[in-house]
């Protein structure tokens, strides 16, 4: 199959006219790749059990590992949910359209296929204005995971869309760059109390705000237990992965409070080679320390004779000696993380390396969701120091 592509002139105010095919081809049963805010989309008729079939067979993917279903407005809600939760409504109201993807008891119209056999759907209403166009165009709600092959980095420009699906589907929409780069919260609204399923720009911060407590499934956390199906059931693939073996170091919460005591013979010994190394006195002594022992561990791999690359951020690149090295973005900004992320992690499958070492992040507003992908793509493969 040949892959169209069509450039969006101004992605803030599509044309109608730029979208109509795309549109066409999504009302008909086709596959259209479009940029959303998070993400770039792999597109197809919600309602058409076909569809969803293609799109599986597109990127890969299990058919047990359900579909979002995108719409325009707030009307194209009612038709594909059984009920409107009141939490759900404040939600809408608040962050749609918006990086926010909520799960509700379906409907009948809504096919097994779409939901991976749930009898829950989940729903987004994207703010990117060429996403939000196109739905409205196509008039059907849209089924979109992330434009990848299954288990690959999630595409942030459209070139990663056409790396992974020229050839398999309809037509690629490209947009630019998305903005926040990592894919939409998720929180399932159907029963008694949140519970929140996957981190991302909506943070749990934002969402306790509004609904008080609310529950963490524990597959955000960590690996889920072979046996135990999880209730978000994209969690229990390895995801977001590069090609090489990725291995996040993190600081013992012992090495932390250390760190964070003046007397401590730890806190001496690191201070005193901070000072040795006559340089970079404003870095942080957490964040100096991190980049020491993912050096360390990347140079006993590089003796090994393996290609090693390093992620690490703005602060830190100038300690590494590694030739491979790329920053994701500045401490101070969890969103300049999240927006580079998927990127750096496919631009190490260009360069080949065997094994990319990778600083950790802090677990708080969005790095919960940077660091909910990078231990999934690290296959949770983390080394305490
Ligand atoms: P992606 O399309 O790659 O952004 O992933 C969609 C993810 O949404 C799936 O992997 C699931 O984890 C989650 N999801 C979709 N539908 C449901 C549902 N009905 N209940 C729970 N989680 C869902
Ligand atoms: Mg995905």
């Amino acid at each position: 199959m040949e892959t169209k592509g069509i450039i969006i002139k101004d992605a803030k105010h599509p044309r109608d006219e730029e979208l109509s095919e795309a549109a066409r081809i999504l009302r008909t049963g086709g596959l259209v790749a479009f940029p959303t805010e998070t993400v770039y989309g792999l597109g197809g008729n919600a309602l058409d059990k076909r569809a969803s079939e293609k799109i599986y067979a597109a990127k890969g993917r299990p058919s047990d590992n359900p579909l979002i279903a995108h719409i325009s407005c707030m009307e194209e809600l009612g038709p594909l949910v059984e009920k409107i939760p009141k939490a759900a409504e404040l939600l809408a109201k608040l962050y749609w359209p918006g990086p926010l993807t909520m799960v509700f008891p379906k409907s009948a119209q809504i096919p097994y296929s779409t939901t991976g056999g749930l009898d829950t759907v989940a729903v987004r209403m994207p703010s990117d204005p060429v996403a939000r166009r196109l739905i409205h165009l196509a008039g059907v709600p849209v089924a979109a995971p992330s434009a990848n092959t299954s288990g690959r980095p999630s595409p942030t420009t459209a070139e990663h869309v056409r790396q992974d699906m020229d050839g398999r589907i309809d037509m690629i929409v490209d947009g630019g760059p998305v903005g926040i780069g990592v894919e939409s919260t998720i929180v399932d609204v159907s029963g008694a109390v949140p519970i929140l399923l996957r981190p991302g720009a909506i943070t749990q911060e934002m969402l306790e705000e509004q609904l008080g407590k609310i529950l963490i499934d524990p597959a955000v956390f960590g690996p889920v237990e072979k046996g135990i199906r999880p209730r978000a059931p994209g969690m229990k693939y390895r995801h977001y992965a590069p090609r090489g073996e990725l291995v996040l170091i993190q600081l013992k919460e012992e090495t932390r409070a250390q760190l964070r005591t003046q007397e401590s013979p730890l806190f001496r010994q690191v201070y005193q080679s901070m000072v040795d190394s006559g340089r970079n006195l404003g870095l942080d002594i957490e964040s100096y320390y991190m980049a020491s022992q993912v050096n360390q561990a990347a140079e006993a791999k590089e003796r090994t004779g393996a290609s090693v690359g390093i992620i690490c951020t703005d602060e830190t690149i100038e300690e590494y000696h590694i030739v491979v090295k790329r920053s994701i973005g500045t401490r101070e900004s969890e969103a300049s993380l999240a927006h580079n992320l998927y990127g750096v992690l496919r631009e190490f499958d260009e360069l080949e390396v065997d094994y990319i070492y990778s600083e950790s992040f802090s677990q708080t507003h969005l790095g919960q969701a940077v660091m909910n992908r990078l231990s999934k793509a690290a296959g949770y493969h983390v080394l305490l120091v």
